[in-house]
Formats: structure tokens, sequence, C-alpha cells
């Protein structure tokens, strides 16, 4: 029933000011998180639950598989804000295995206006070909695929010009990659992270190719 949502709520809020008197008055004068979250909208990945933070801890952007894409107008100006005028000092790209968005976008069906959404998904798909199609099981070269594309989500963010501004003002800012597991609750790191011009120069490319386990030499090579 939708009113229990709302007696859900008056509990909840109920609940933090008796645990916290302070807690709303002061999540009103500001928020000052320290983490840009960029997860898929999936209901059964909630960001702040997940990682244990509050309201007021974690600026979150959520969509069909967790994209970062450069010409999308609400993730970059959800990036700049977050980098800007939040000043957060980490933002992490978190996708999840068995992703709805990653499993339809290599379907081959028609599913509407998303197939433009998920195109991203297929182009990520094309250019890591020669090590996902070695993969004979299709729940685990979709698994790899889910992980591939939260690293090329990583490499979007890194390479956008918002966090370059950054850096070069030197200010902090690190771009990880994290992958959740729907049937544990458990979050991997996958030890991608970003958090210079040297590291997206120098060591991006390898530690992209030992993530996805490929030999393949054009990962090594490719321009980031
Ligand atoms: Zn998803």
């Amino acid at each position: 029933m939708i009113e229990d949502l709302l007696d859900n709520n008056r509990r909840w809020a109920t609940g933090k000011t008796a645990q916290d008197p302070g807690f709303f008055a002061r999540l009103v004068a500001q928020q000052t998180p320290e983490y840009l979250w960029i997860g898929c909208s999936d209901s059964r990945v909630p960001a702040n639950d997940i990682v244990g933070l509050d309201p007021g801890e974690l600026f979150v952007h959520r969509n069909v598989a967790n994209l970062a894409c450069p010409s999308d107008a609400n993730f970059l100006s959800v990036l700049q804000f977050a980098v800007e005028h939040l000043k957060v000092r980490h933002v992490i790209v978190c996708g999840h295995y068995g992703c709805g968005g990653v499993a339809a976008a290599m379907s081959g069906e028609r599913h509407g206006l998303i197939d433009h959404w998920l195109q991203p998904i297929r182009d990520v798909a094309d250019e890591f070909a020669e090590y996902l199609l070695r993969i004979r099981n299709e729940e685990r070269r979709l698994a790899k695929l889910c992980e591939a594309n939260v690293v090329a989500q990583v490499r979007n963010v890194a390479c956008n010009p918002i966090i370059h501004d950054a850096w070069r003002r030197e200010q902090p800012v690190c771009v990880h990659g994290w992958i959740y597991a729907v049937g544990n609750g458990l979050l991997r790191n996958l030890e991608v992270t970003i958090a210079s011009f040297s590291d997206l120069a120098d060591h991006f490319p390898q530690r992209l190719s030992a993530q996805l386990g490929s030999p393949c030499g054009h990962l090594h090579s490719q321009q980031f």
C-alpha cells in the first residue's frame, strides 16, 4: 500500500531524530558529501544502504547500467556540481552483476528507446570482443561485460574535462570502479582507481588489461 511508505517515512524521521536530535537541522544548513556515486537505477542496489552512509554523505547519480556518457547533460551537470561545488574527493562508478541493462544491450532484441541509451554497452562489448568471446558461459560473459562496463565508465569519468580541470588546480579527486553482487550484498573494488594524469597515462591501460585478464595487445596500446 502506498500509504505504508509515508508511515515508514514518519517512523524513519522520528527514529533519526531520537538518535541524533540535530541530524536534520545540520542537513538543512548544508551538504558536504565526500563521495559521488554513479550507479545503476536497479532497485536492488541502493547506494547509501550498501556503503552504510547517511543522507548528506553521498551525492548520487543513477541511471540504467551506470553509464557516464560524455554527451549526457544530466551526468555532466551532476559531475560538475559534485566536483566544482561540493568538492567531492572520490567518484565511485558502481556496476552490479546481473545488470538488466547490460543483458538488454546484448540480447539482440528490440526494447524501444532504451536501445539508444544502451548503445555504449554494445560499444564496450565490441571494444573487448576479442576477450569476451572467449568466455563460453553466457552468464560469466555477461558478468565480465558488467565489469568491463564499469571500467569503461571509469575511463569516461577520468577523461572528462571537469576532472582534468580539478587535477590542474590540484584539487584531489579519485575515480574508482566497483562492482556489487546482488546475491551476497558485497562490493568488489575492480582496482582501476585513477587519481591523476599520470595514473591515466601510465597505469590505467595496464590495470584495465589486468582486470579483464586479457592478453590482448590492443588494450595496452589504447589511447586514454
Ligand atoms: Zn543494472
